[in-house]
């Protein structure tokens, strides 16, 4: 009987960056700003659960989550702190988001009713965050029809109005005037609405918008790439990634000149190379775009991907004089020593952003937990969660 991951092929992630990327984002904000912690899509493939618990620790106020079932998964491991569902939500799925008590984003009077009435039958206060839409021209109510919704929440007493929320499109944009204009219609709104005696907290800042516009954090943030150590625009200040994802060499061949490599056939080695195969694949989140184009780091060295990535494997052109042995451990993302392959490396390989990159990181990747370091900051003690 064997126990537990065998499979080389494993993300890491070091809970003690997420710590302080916390800290880091907290020390950045008044003691009164609430820190919602974003931890949708799997806390950006990182692990729900173990990055929400370590992010309430480490000084988040509360959670925010895309989906309703992203809310209940938290709430089966036990966590009490306020969860707040970023993604707008249809009447039917109200009495989900009521009864595992999270909190819910409206702008319809559809979703208020039906969360007003799921309340009721519940027997317990909903709580609710208007979206106004200042310029993202996704989701949200229109800057002009924010004060007849708010009508429609205070009218019902099963709602407790919890926040009044937009979100910004722009905020890791060159240009800043794009954000302050639409933080300047929130404004507008806040104004009319104050006037008519309500003054619900605000919030609108992501990553980007917290640490650039500190004059944009108002009543709160919700931060999620920060937390994971991806810098959220191009000058921010070092964060510190939190994941490595990491396979290890499976086969090792010296070939010479002219050696044909993978499908397609689209590498042909210029020389004598070392053609290592890693166990990983497209299937564990390791794009198929990487092909001929990525790297890896082996044997102390950054090496290129060579030939196709296929669904399991990929192959490295490792220089003759790098040692290199089956068995080895790999790393294809993250930190190596003093080398690092980042999510933003990834994504201008793969035109992308780093939110992607987290996010493509499979299922069948096991995910292994640090809770700590050692003095000279390595990780030690990975496991599965709970640790
Ligand atoms: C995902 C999301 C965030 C967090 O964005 P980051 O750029 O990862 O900090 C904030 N607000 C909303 C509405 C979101 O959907």
């Amino acid at each position: 009987m064997v126990t537990g991951p065998l499979r080389a092929t494993r993300a890491l992630v070091r809970l003690a960056a997420i710590r302080a990327n916390v800290q880091a984002v907290r020390r950045a904000l008044a003691p009164a700003t609430r820190l919602w912690a974003v931890v949708k899509a799997n806390a950006y493939g990182h692990g729900a659960v173990p990055v929400a618990t370590t992010a309430l620790a480490a000084g988040a106020d509360a959670l925010a989550v895309a989906l309703p079932e992203e809310g209940w998964e938290l709430r089966r491991a036990g966590i009490a702190s306020r969860i707040l569902v970023l993604g707008p939500i249809l009447p039917e799925q109200a009495v989900s988001v009521v009864s595992a008590d999270l909190d819910a984003i409206v702008f319809s009077p559809a979703v208020i009713e039906a969360l007003a009435r799921g309340a009721v039958d519940l027997g317990r206060p909903a709580r609710v965050h208007l979206k106004v839409d200042t310029g993202m021209g996704r989701v949200g109510a229109r800057p002009n029809e924010a004060a007849a919704l708010a009508e429609r929440i205070v009218a019902e007493p099963s709602l407790r109005w919890a926040g009044l929320m937009t979100h910004l499109a722009d905020a890791d944009h060159e240009d800043p005037e794009w954000t302050r204009g639409q933080y300047r219609q929130l404004v507008r709104v806040v104004e009319d609405l104050r006037r008519r005696g309500w003054s619900p907290p605000v919030h609108a800042a992501n990553s980007a918008g917290a640490l650039r516009f500190p004059g944009l954090q108002a009543d709160g943030v919700r931060v999620g790439l920060a937390l994971y150590g991806a810098a959220p625009w191009a000058g921010c200040s070092p964060l510190e990634p939190a994941l490595t994802l990491e396979s290890v060499v499976t086969m090792v061949k010296r070939v010479p000149t002219g050696f044909r490599v993978g499908y397609g056939h689209t590498y042909e080695t210029p020389g004598p190379l070392t053609i290592a195969t890693v166990a990983a694949g497209y299937a564990d989140g390791v794009r198929r775009g990487l092909s001929n184009r990525g790297a890896a780091i082996v044997g102390g060295r950054r090496v290129p991907i060579v030939g196709r990535v296929s669904m399991d494997q990929l192959t490295l052109g490792v220089p003759p004089d790098v040692p290199v042995h089956v068995g080895d451990p790999v790393v294809l993302l993250g930190r190596a020593g003093a080398l690092e392959l980042s999510a933003q490396d990834w994504a201008g390989w793969l035109d992308t952003i780093p939110y992607e990159v987290f996010c493509g990181i499979a299922a069948r990747v096991p995910r292994l937990y640090a809770p700590g370091s050692d003095a000279s900051g390595r990780p030690t003690g990975f496991s599965s969660w709970p640790t």
